[in-house]
């Protein structure tokens, strides 16, 4: 099935040539008719950025990757634009100044712009509460010298977010920093390369609970299932950007009902092709 999910990513990567900062980009989980992107303005004024306000404007694909969006679970991945609602305006603000904190020590731009945030931070809640009305939001940075822009346009935040993002293949937090990597033959291509342990979209074994796997320790993952960078991105596309993309391949149902919630299943339909000539490939996947 890995192998499924790996071949529709590869036709992504080609059709869509995306560049090493595009396939960590991810789709918000509502169109971007239905959404808007809210911007907190920071200028620099007298060699220090400031907060000065916050405005809306409409979402496009593009400006999806000059924020930098992922909807990733995973903390780590996560950046300054996030999801946002009326309702979890201080928690999302939380979240926005903890990539901050995590960050700030690197690069002298976001130390500016994360005091700036601290000392306005009373403002920046008020002002996203008096702008933000029922809608579907996602909440993201720009910043003002000379010209303005958005913080994931500059070229040393993209390079800690694909930092960040090649991490987290395999750095986990189970209780402590786990880092589970060597060099190995990669289960999908078949590649002697450097392996990543936590590169699956899927969780077919447990790596922190006892009894699963005996003696088996969570920094040794990438012997279990042992997957190579190229590899790890094309799942990554293919569930992300063509799985997750089509309605029809994935559906969920209720499994059980616990405690009054109601426990839910989500099921894929994955697409295994059968054809090996890539013409034939790209024919059946367009016609998907
Ligand atoms: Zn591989």
């Amino acid at each position: 099935m890995l192998d499924a999910i790996k071949e529709l990513g590869d036709y992504v990567k080609e059709k869509e040539k995306l560049s090493d900062v595009e396939i960590f980009i991810e789709n918000p989980p509502f169109s971007e008719t239905e959404g808007r992107l809210i911007c907190l303005n920071f200028k620099k004024l007298e060699g220090k950025y400031d907060y000065i306000s916050c405005h809306a404007e409409d979402i496009t694909e593009n400006k999806l990757t000059k924020c930098l969006y992922t909807e990733s679970v995973a903390q780590k991945t996560k950046t300054f634009s996030l999801n946002i609602g009326k309702t979890n305006v201080e928690s999302t603000v939380g979240k926005i100044e903890r990539w901050f904190n995590n960050h700030k020590d690197e690069n002298e731009l976001i130390e500016s712009i994360y005091n700036a945030f601290i000392n306005q931070k009373a403002n920046i809640i008020s002002d996203l509460k008096g702008a933000l009305s029922s809608g579907r939001y996602i909440i993201t940075i720009k910043i003002i010298n000379n010209q303005e822009k958005f913080l994931g346009e500059i070229e040393e935040i993209q390079r800690l977010f694909k930092r960040d993002n090649i991490h987290q293949l395999y750095q986990r937090k189970f209780g402590v920093d786990i880092e589970s990597k060597g060099t190995g033959t990669c289960f999908l291509c078949n590649n002697n390369a450097e392996v990543y342990g936590f590169a699956s979209p899927f969780g077919f074994y447990t790596v922190d609970k006892r009894g699963f796997s005996p003696y088996f320790e969570q920094k040794d993952t990438w012997k279990q299932l042992p997957i190579c960078f190229d590899c790890a991105v094309s799942l990554r596309l293919g569930m992300k950007k063509f799985i997750d993309r089509h309605n029809s391949l994935s559906f969920r149902f209720i499994d059980g009902v616990k405690n009054n919630k109601k426990i839910w299943i989500r099921c894929y339909i994955i697409p295994k092709f059968i054809f090996v000539g890539a013409g034939e490939r790209q024919k059946k996947i367009e016609y998907l």
